[in-house]
């Protein structure tokens, strides 16, 4: 059946586009940028106020060395003072990489000859969460092409198989998506199956731009993509990750339309999104996109800094796309979500394949191939409390991360006591001895600077009971 976008629009646009480019562009070139504005806006912000666009645009607009160390500063006050040292882990699941769209960054665009195509059946999927559980997996976000296989129901199916498969002591405890813009029965469908979080990315938020990039099929229509969230928010699904792609287009416009989508949703929903994501682009085959607008490493840093600083209550996801090296740079200005042992090529964490990337099976290049295993002992080398958890999710508070934002003692009360429980089983169930040696230091350290007596005692018990065999257990 041909796609009639029309249909979509009659059916599901409740919500009116809301970008407008020159907006976007009236803030970047009319807003001043001087040191006193710069710090004005880096105090609100450490304040714990959400930043409009006038002030992100000052951030942005700043140019000063010294200021942009002002700005990454801040950042890393804010995620110290805020957040803590939890580092969430997580990682990809391919489950298919049929699609109908052009995309020209995109190794799964239709055109592409070259791209081995395959879907995971039902035992391959299963062997593919096996192999995750056994290296201590309990975070996994699902990822497909976009494709009429590709259906809401498939979707879901695959969503309740993953929640089925237990092997020894492992188990999927949240599963997030990332996949076409549903309508709003899919995206009921999807969330009946219970998924965490529901991802799209608009890629570029420039309407003409997008255009040069998506050539073929739904993904061609910007306005579908703009309000796809809203339709998750219809169907009663308000955990929803944005993001650009950065390297299409200008980053200072990709990062203000960030905040104006935040926004959007605030004003409209009452909630922000649940994630911010910033992808930059990776080699792929069968790419086809200039280089103008690469975005280099110092401004990656500023941008992710800016982001943390404009939207500080919402998580913020950094994946192995980047070095490991770039990775542990930007981790201490904002990012709270990081995948380990990612493997891009479908199958491959059950073939235990690490052979050399093979593009003409995979959406892109990787950057950073450590298991999960070595990400982990980096993180506890670093005094990072690595974590599992799924606690909130699961009990039904939603908007966590507003919550360990605003609410006096949350961090402490839930947050890092759970960071804590679900680290524990892992070094129990997983970790080599060296590993473990060190992060029992950090979970130590941790319980030790809970301010509540009670809470320590009772985090500590649990921690004895998880060593004699208890599993999930969390607060
Ligand atoms: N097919 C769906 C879609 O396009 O929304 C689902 C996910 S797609 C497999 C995941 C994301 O990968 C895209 O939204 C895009 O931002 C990103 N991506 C695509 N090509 C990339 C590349 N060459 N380098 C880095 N990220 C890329
Ligand atoms: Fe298909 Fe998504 Fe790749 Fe576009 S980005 S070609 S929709 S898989």
């Amino acid at each position: 059946m041909k796609f009639k976008p029309e249909q979509y629009r009659i059916k599901d646009q409740r919500m009116k586009p809301f970008i407008d480019p020159e907006e976007i562009w009236d803030y970047i070139n009319k807003t001043e940028s001087t040191p006193e504005r710069v710090r004005e806006v880096i105090a609100k912000s450490l304040n714990k106020e959400r930043l409009n666009l006038e002030e992100t645009a000052v951030l942005i607009n700043a140019k000063d060395p010294e200021l942009i160390e002002e700005i990454k500063q801040g950042a890393k006050t804010l995620k110290e003072k805020v957040y803590g040292n939890r580092i969430v882990l997580f990682a990809p699941l391919y489950v298919g990489n049929r699609c109908m769209n052009n995309c020209k960054y995109c190794g799964f665009r239709s055109t592409n000859k070259e791209a081995e195509r395959k879907t995971l059946s039902d035992q391959e999927l299963v062997h593919e969460v096996e192999a995750l559980e056994d290296n201590g997996q309990k975070r996994l976000i699902l990822v497909y092409g976009e494709h009429r296989d590709y259906s809401p129901e498939f979707i879901a199916d695959n969503v309740r198989t993953v929640y089925n498969v237990k092997k020894g002591n492992g188990e999927i405890r949240r599963v997030n998506i990332n996949a076409a813009p549903l309508d709003i029965d899919g995206f009921r469908t999807v969330k009946e199956a219970g998924i965490g979080t529901y991802q799209v990315f608009q890629e570029t938020y420039h309407p003409e731009e997008y255009k040069k990039y998506h050539l073929g099929g739904k993904k061609k229509d910007f306005d579908y993509r703009l309000t796809s969230l809203d339709r998750a928010q219809e169907a009663g699904l308000d955990d929803v990750g944005i993001g650009a792609l950065f390297g299409l287009y200008d980053w200072r416009y990709e990062v203000l339309a960030m905040v104006r989508h935040t926004n959007h949703f605030e004003a409209c929903y009452n909630v922000g999104p649940h994630t911010l994501s910033f992808p930059r682009i990776q080699d792929a085959s069968a790419i086809d996109v200039d280089p103008k607008y690469m975005v280099n490493d110092e401004e990656f840093v500023k941008l992710i800094a800016i982001l943390r600083l404009a939207v500080p209550y919402t998580g913020m996801i950094l994946t192995a796309r980047e070095s490991a090296k770039v990775r542990s740079e930007v981790m201490e200005f904002g990012v709270s979500q990081i995948d380990g042992g990612t493997k891009l090529e479908l199958g491959a964490y059950h073939a235990s394949r690490n052979e050399e990337q093979n593009l003409n099976r995979e959406q892109f290049a990787i950057n950073d191939n450590r298991s999960l295993g070595e990400i982990i002992d980096e993180l506890v080398e670093n005094e990072y409390l690595p974590s599992f958890c799924t606690a909130c999710y699961r009990l039904g508070r939603t908007g966590e991360h507003f919550m360990e934002f605003s609410v006096p003692g949350f961090i402490k009360r839930f947050c890092t006591p759970n960071a804590i429980l679900t680290l524990s089983e892992y070094l129990v169930d997983y970790a080599k001895p060296e590993t473990a040696e060190k992060a029992w230091k950090v979970i130590d350290k941790e319980i030790n600077g809970l301010d509540d007596d009670k809470v320590a005692s009772q985090v500590r018990e649990r921690v004895e009971k998880i060593k004699e065999g208890e599993r999930d257990l969390y607060f």
